[in-house]
């Protein structure tokens, strides 16, 4: 995944939420704990492509600008 600043994790985290159809970036992660696949969203500049990825991905391939950026919810909210 990219090097994001706090408030760049925090922003991709949001639009995740919202794209995934959680209320809030809380909800979402509580969603995850006990799910094998989790949200994920592209970390590159400009790209916000989602899809699912397993819990611990952090630069799974990015279906829509085909880099290996994409990271999960649980990464990008505890292990970035
Ligand atoms: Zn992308």
């Amino acid at each position: 995944m990219r090097d994001l600043s706090h408030d760049q994790r925090h922003r991709k985290l949001r639009t995740l939420a919202r794209a995934a159809e959680y209320a809030s970036v809380e909800e979402m992660l509580e969603a995850c704990t006990e799910a094998a696949t989790v949200p994920a969203i592209c970390t590159e500049f400009g790209c916000s492509h989602t899809t699912r990825t397993d819990r611990d991905a952090d630069s799974a391939r990015c279906e829509a600008c085909g880099r290996n950026t994409v990271a999960s919810a649980i990464v990008l909210a505890y292990f970035a």
